[in-house]
């Protein structure tokens, strides 16, 4: 239940004075509906309307000037403006209007009365015009000329100082709050009150004050993390204190390791502790392997499964492509049998007598491990005691595909897999609810991918390299990015660019893409892996986590239009064998400073978890299409790249009070609770990708 106190913040917009059912849409679409949505908007922008002379003034500025008006100038012609005169001892300037009701400026501003005006100033001639001054007002109002005036997001409609009136009307709404953030921890950053800081937020007084560095954003940037990550830690908690099946270590398991064809990796026999760890302890588990393309994430999950199949249990493997998922199920096939194990593949394309009897297989436990598609949440899909959901590819499922699968039994441990990896900071905020690994080593023996970048205008060079290339026996992906706002045109580019290859490299170019039917597509790339096709030319459907180990040429056109992990998954699909394998990034010139450093970065390293540090650097939280792909939350103060100092503290804070005081009952709690309500994010909200 929200706390009284906080009601005012939470009625409807239309209390505030001067938002009439007119303005609501607008202020609704731009802020939100509620005024606590006005009060946390913040202003982007500063004007300074110190007074100044009349020959200080630079033409595009605002000017705010001292003058006794001079004469008044009607329009002489339809079309032309309405003119005063005005001058102070420097010089003259004149103010105007193109649409003046009768004498109402004469009277209201007769010959020989002083002004204070504060406007635009343009020049026409050379005269100087203020059109349209924001103000004008005699001396003895000056105050009601903001020295500075912040300046708010506006849309077409509604006014950036219509919404500064407002937010100021949110503000005189907002109660004091006990406090929340920890008393040493505010005292060393010195930063002021919830409240005052507030104030700050909508009085800038200098460009700094609108950086995100300045305390009062530091502060409620803080109150936003802190608030989300007690919800998350909160959220931990709840799921840990559910009972599940105590999976223990199997001699199976041990069995199976010892007949891999390698030996794990340090990382990867860490990750499996780690997993062995919480499946053991009779809580559900939740963890996150997070692991660069190539870093062996399959075969961890492989022993997980065993052990759940030791004791009797059940384990599905989700994948999100069928060419994926067939994938998986080659690879375990064969240590999973070898050890006693069944296991069946299921997806979409089982049909009729086949799909029942894996069906009945999985509702009668005779089959220990599914590995499938989506085909595994349907309802008809019932198990007899499944115990583990491994979901690779975690992000391209949804909470709710999640949910279903794990209602397919009574508290199924969770293993999500992600080729996707995340810088520290940022770990925290995007999968606080859950436990993580890190696979953070590569198997060993693999051989570095050459990266260079060249402009478009040397694909002609770049064809007959690769000509030479598959004339020997190479295999190339060929990237064309997803960008326009029409798929369809992309395809169509994608389409075009098959075509040219062709003609230049021969019929083994294929072409595969989003819009194509799935059997379809799956051919392609089947005819890819098995050596049938030499170039694969593609749209961004070859992400997810396709092994073809034989192709060593990847080659991304328009490589500047990619984020860096996406790039760096990308390239990820080559140097998976036992050749030397090479990435060419084409882009068009002229590349900007962020593009090139970008380029820079994927030439210097492989490794994943770097790039992820660089990419939010780089980023610098300006990038909001790459912030919506990773998935991170729509924070209102907080910058994700600018605020990452304050993501660990925040995190640590939220743990230590919830350690202390787990249902928030102490002053400080039921400050911590209120906070909570301030930005929605209450412990059983469901915000997390993977939680
Ligand atoms: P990903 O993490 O991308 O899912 P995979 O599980 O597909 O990676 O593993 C990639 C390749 O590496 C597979 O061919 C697998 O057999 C091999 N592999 C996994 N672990 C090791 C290891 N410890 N030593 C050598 N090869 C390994
Ligand atoms: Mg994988």
């Amino acid at each position: 239940m929200r706390p009284e106190i906080l009601f005012p913040l939470f009625a409807d917009v239309d209390v505030l004075k001067g938002l009439g059912p007119k303005l609501r849409p607008l202020v609704a679409r731009l802020a939100g509906e509620r005024v606590r949505d006005l009060l946390f908007l913040s202003p982007t922008g500063l004007v300074d309307r110190r007074v100044r002379r009349i020959d200080e003034v630079q033409e595009g500025e605002v000017a705010t000037l001292r003058v006794r008006i001079d004469g008044h100038q009607p329009p002489g012609r339809a079309g032309h403006p309405y003119r005063i005169r005005v001058a102070d001892e420097t010089g003259f300037a004149f103010l105007s209007w193109f649409k003046v009701f009768g004498d109402s400026l004469q009277r209201s501003h007769p010959v020989g009365a002083d002004r204070i005006a504060s406007g635009k100033a343009e020049r026409f001639n050379t005269e100087l015009q203020l059109v349209h001054p924001d103000y004008l007002v005699p001396p003895e109002r000056a105050g009601e000329v903001p020295l500075h005036e912040a300046v708010y997001p506006a849309t077409a409609g509604l006014a950036a100082r219509t919404v500064r009136r407002l937010a100021l009307a949110a503000l005189e709404r907002a109660p004091e709050l006990e406090e929340w953030i920890d008393p040493h921890l505010l005292a060393r950053e010195g930063w002021p009150a919830w409240r005052t800081a507030l104030e700050a937020l909508h009085a800038p007084t200098m460009g700094a004050d609108l950086l995100p560095d300045a305390p009062a954003r530091r502060r409620l940037a803080y109150d936003e993390l802190f608030a989300h990550q007690l919800a998350m830690v909160q959220r931990k908690a709840e799921r840990r204190a559910e009972p599940a099946p105590a999976v223990p270590a199997s001699e199976m398991s041990q069995r199976m390791q010892a007949a891999l064809p390698y030996r794990l990796t340090g990382a990867q026999a860490r990750t499996l502790a780690e997993i062995g760890g919480d499946l053991a302890l009779g809580q559900r588990m939740s963890r996150l392997v997070q692991g660069d393309v190539g870093s062996g994430k399959t075969v961890v999950a492989m022993l997980a499964m065993a052990d759940v199949a030791a004791a009797g249990g059940q384990s599905v493997l989700m994948a999100p492509t069928e060419i994926l998922a067939r994938q998986h199920y080659e690879t375990l096939q064969r240590p999973l049998s070898d050890a006693g194990i069944g296991v069946l593949l299921l997806t979409g394309r089982d049909k009729g007598a086949e799909r029942r009897s894996k069906l009945a297989a999985l509702a009668s436990g005779e089959v220990q491990v599914a590995v499938g598609t989506h085909a595994l949440f349907q309802d008809e899909v019932a198990f007899g005691g499944l115990q583990l959901a491994v979901i690779d590819e975690q992000h391209r499922f949804g909470v709710s595909e999640r949910k279903r699968l794990q209602a397919k039994g009574d508290a199924v441990h969770l293993l999500a897999l992600s080729a996707t990896p995340i810088p520290r900071t940022l770990e925290l905020t995007l999968h606080g609810d859950l436990d993580v690994s890190r696979l953070d080593e590569k198997p060993p023996g693999r051989k570095p991918v050459v990266t260079t970048a060249a402009p478009t205008s040397r694909i002609g060079e770049v064809v007959g390299r690769l000509r030479r290339a598959i004339g020997s026996g190479a295999q190339a992906f060929w990237i064309c990015p997803l960008v326009s706002d029409s798929e369809a045109l992309d395809v169509t580019a994608a389409e075009g660019r098959a075509e040219d290859l062709t003609r230049a490299l021969g019929p083994g170019v294929a072409l595969v893409h989003g819009r194509m039917p799935p059997g379809e597509k799956d051919a392609v790339m089947a005819a890819f892996a098995a050596g049938e096709v030499s170039v694969l030319v593609a749209t961004t459907v070859v992400e997810v986590g396709v092994n073809v180990p034989a192709a060593t040429i990847m080659v991304i056109e328009h490589a500047e239009r990619f984020g860096l992990a996406q790039l760096h998954q990308l390239r990820g699909r080559v140097g998976r064998g036992a050749d030397a394998s090479a990435c060419l990034l084409l882009y068009d010139p002229p590349l900007s400073a962020t593009g090139q450093a970008r380029l820079e970065v994927l030439r210097e390293t492989e490794d994943g978890f770097l790039i992820a540090e660089k990419d939010l650097e780089l980023r610098g939280g300006g990038d909001l299409l790459g912030a919506r792909q990773s998935g991170l939350p729509d924070y209102r103060f907080a910058d994700p790249a600018a605020h990452r100092d304050l993501l660990p503290l925040a995190a640590k804070d939220a743990r230590a009070l919830l350690a202390r005081d787990p249902k928030l009952e102490s002053a400080r709690g039921q400050a911590a609770r209120v906070l909570q309500h301030l930005f929605d994010w209450q412990p059983d909200g469901d915000w997390s990708a993977a939680g």
